[in-house]
Order: structure tokens, then C-alpha cells, then sequence
């Protein structure tokens, strides 16, 4: 596996800049490839990884980066619940792992390099040095993931009997007997002007 610096110059690129979250991010995704025993999920183990994201913050684009999972590809699901967490999915294996930044790791942070008042860049250097056990909390876990929900998923597509947009996925409602997409059943995140 590449090294910590060699994933956050990728990290910093792609994100755009170099912050605490992408080196948290980037350490959360290597321990959990690492407990995973996951070495190659960019290459050889491309198809065996799903990643579960809890919050879409800079994080998230270093987790991306360092499993290779995206948005695009089904292997990276977004869950919005504001948590610095993410849940790493060995779909060979089937077992899972969920890791999750401790709010503990600011405070330590901060005891860690007083002398730097610049938050972000005393997390920054604070969370390069700081032991696995002092970041995060693990968990194994169990994740269902219905055929539906697998990259390179082929199903049917349904088309909404109110707007005419085709649905993928099986994410259509089914309503007094009619199939709709989620809008349509109520679940707009829009307003027609
Ligand atoms: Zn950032
Ligand atoms: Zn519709």
C-alpha cells in the first residue's frame, strides 16, 4: 500500500487543498483496508470494497481517494448523518468494518501542539502523529447490501407513471397501486418554479 504522504499529495490534489479532514480521511480509509487486509483496492482488489461515508465533508474526498470508491461506480454510498464515520465493506470476505473519528482527538490535538494556534494546521500535523487508537473507535459490523445495491448491478428500469423519468435501481414507491419515482411520491428536494 502507498504511503500516508504519497495518499495525501493525491488527497491534496484531488481535493483541491491539504486539511485536517483529508489526513483523518486518509487514515481512516488505511485502517480500515488495513483491518480489512485489503492491500491493492485501487488495482487488484478493485471489486471487493463498498465504503459507507457518514458526512460530506473533506473527509469524504480523501476516503475516496485512498479506496478508490466512488459515487460513480456504486462503491461509495453516502449516508447524511453528519458523523465523522465511514464503514468499509469486504464484499469477498463479507465482513465489515465501521471506524469512527473520537471527539477525544481535538482535545489531544490541541495538548499535542500548543504552540500551534492555527487549528487546522495543529490538527494537521496532531493527527499524522497520533496513534490509530487515539483517532478513531472501530467496530466490526454486519452490512446488507441486496444485489440492487452492488456496483455493476444490471436490473430493470421502471418508468414513473406521473412524470414519465425513468427510475434505476428499484427506488421506485409504489402508490395506490401506481409506480413512482421518489419525487412524485412525495419526497421532492425541489420546487417546480
Ligand atoms: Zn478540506
Ligand atoms: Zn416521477
Amino acid at each position: 500500500m502507498p504511503s500516508l504522504d504519497s495518499f495525501l499529495r493525491e488527497a491534496e490534489l484531488a481535493h483541491g487543498h491539504l486539511c485536517a479532514g483529508q489526513v483523518l480521511g486518509v487514515r481512516m480509509a488505511m485502517l480500515g483496508l488495513e483491518k480489512l487486509g485489503i492491500d491493492d483496492p485501487r488495482g487488484k482488489d478493485r471489486k471487493r470494497l463498498v465504503t459507507f461515508v457518514e458526512i460530506d465533508r473533506c473527509a469524504t474526498d480523501a476516503i475516496g481517494v485512498v479506496t478508490g470508491c466512488r459515487l460513480g461506480k456504486r462503491a461509495l454510498k453516502f449516508r447524511d448523518w453528519g458523523k465523522m464515520a465511514a464503514t468499509f465493506v469486504d464484499l469477498e470476505s463479507g465482513k465489515a468494518i465501521r471506524i469512527a473519528a473520537k471527539e477525544s482527538s481535538k482535545a489531544l490535538a490541541r495538548s499535542l501542539h500548543p504552540e500551534i494556534e492555527n487549528k487546522n494546521r495543529q490538527q494537521m500535523l496532531a493527527y499524522r502523529e497520533m496513534a490509530a487508537d487515539d483517532l478513531f473507535s472501530t467496530q466490526w459490523v454486519k452490512v446488507d447490501l441486496p444485489a440492487e445495491e452492488l456496483p455493476g448491478y444490471k436490473g430493470e428500469r421502471i418508468v414513473c407513471a406521473e412524470c414519465g423519468e425513468g427510475i434505476n435501481f428499484r427506488r421506485e414507491v409504489v402508490r395506490d397501486e401506481r409506480v413512482l419515482c421518489r419525487g412524485c411520491a412525495g419526497e421532492n428536494y425541489y420546487e417546480p418554479l
